[in-house]
């Protein structure tokens, strides 16, 4: 999936196949950690990739509504690092912008990452001293500090030129606009309306006399 991370590492424990969607969620997730792994030059290994919902359901404290089930979370360990320090570092890469905005939860053998989209932090460790904001200040959740990169670029490739609306054309719409209103009126006055639905609603007989 990317240079660092294989699919297989993200599949499902109970063996299941994975369905597309999932592995469109997994490729995100994939991208993510690998630029976390080039950020801090250290092998990621993945716990828990994928779960399929009925392997999820036998995992004790699982909610049903998983990012797991989705396949836009891991379960990662950093090798040389506790599960304190990953938490940390990768809180600081996504309030700096550099990674998605999603779910974080610290556990002690582990860390949990997601890409929900919105923030959200947990601390079910044993540790305490671990600070963190469940409120985002300063970041901006949908737009990214790269995204921006890119979208710069696309509007410096692709000018966008004002076209000025000549005068004539700005007069000429309001003459008709005004002209279809005058006739409005005048054939509303004169019940033309009516008559014209009166007709409309006796066309299916009409229709049916054909027949
Ligand atoms: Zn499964």
């Amino acid at each position: 999936m990317t240079q660092n991370f294989k699919k297989h590492e993200f599949d499902c424990s109970c063996g299941c196949a994975m369905p597309l969607t999932v592995e469109l969620n997994v490729q995100r997730l994939a991208e993510e950690l690998q630029y976390i792994r080039n950020y801090i030059q250290r092998p990621i290994t993945i716990n828990s990739g994928y779960r399929c919902e009925s392997y999820n359901n036998t995992i004790p404290g699982s909610s049903s509504r998983s990012q797991h089930v989705l396949g836009k979370a891991a379960d990662i360990v950093v090798s040389g690092m506790n599960s304190a320090q990953v938490f940390e570092q990768l809180d600081e890469l996504q309030h700096k912008g550099k990674i998605h905005t999603g779910g974080m939860g610290l556990y002690d053998t582990f860390v949990h990452y997601d890409i929900r989209g919105y923030r959200k932090r947990w601390n079910y460790s044993s540790n305490s001293n671990v600070s963190y904001s469940n409120t985002s200040i300063t970041e901006n959740p949908l737009v990214l500090e790269k995204d921006q990169k890119e979208k710069t670029l696309d509007s410096k490739s692709i000018p966008v030129k004002k076209v000025p609306i000549p005068l004539s054309s700005v007069l000429s719409g309001v003459g008709v606009l005004f002209s279809t209103y005058v006739v409005y009126v005048y054939n509303y006055k004169r019940g033309l309306f009516d008559e014209l639905i009166q007709r409309l609603l006796n066309l299916p007989d009409w229709i049916q006399s054909f027949f």
